[in-house]
């Protein structure tokens, strides 16, 4: 794990903490670790992975308190959770609100975020003709990246409806 010293992470670490104070919430030191730590990681991230590396810096990292600090994270936007693989990736655009389609490579284990308003609105119109109100609508398509699709083209087929 190398981080230079001005990565994206830094810039998004420190726009983390323009928006918190500007909500008036504490990105306490911790909040901000596990936030690094997200953040610096190429593939969604577990969390006793996240516990494991905040043992060799952090003496009191308990996983109550890393499930908090996550719990935190994911409130502001700034990390969305996985729920497929039980795992959590930072967000690249925390400061606009914004239901996080995520695509998610079996290969390299990368997550993209996919933002789609035809999506949405598709989503929304099937969910109210059941009759049904939905408090959250997030798709996880589980697939190949770009990278990894044209490494091995023969994978890349499409899988039509397998789930
Ligand atoms: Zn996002
Ligand atoms: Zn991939």
């Amino acid at each position: 794990m190398s981080i230079a010293r001005h990565s994206p992470a830094d810039t998004r670490i420190a726009r983390a903490e323009r928006l918190c104070s500007a909500r008036g919430v504490r990105l306490t030191p911790l909040r901000r670790r596990v936030l690094e730590l997200v953040q610096s990681q190429r593939e969604a991230v577990k969390a006793y992975d996240l516990l494991a590396m905040l043992s060799t810096m952090e003496r009191a990292a308990k996983p109550p308190t890393v499930y908090r600090a996550l719990d935190f994270l994911i409130e502001q936007g700034l990390v969305h959770r996985v729920d497929s693989l039980n795992a959590f990736v930072g967000c690249d655009h925390p400061d606009t609100p914004h239901a996080a389609h995520l695509l998610v490579c079996t290969r390299c284990g990368r997550v993209q975020e996919l933002h789609s308003t035809a999506v949405d609105a598709a989503v929304d119109a099937a969910v109210a003709a059941a009759g049904f109100v939905a408090h959250r609508a997030r798709l996880e398509v589980h697939g190949l990246c770009a990278r990894c699709a044209a490494l091995d083209p023969q994978d890349a087929q499409p899988a039509g409806c397998r789930v």
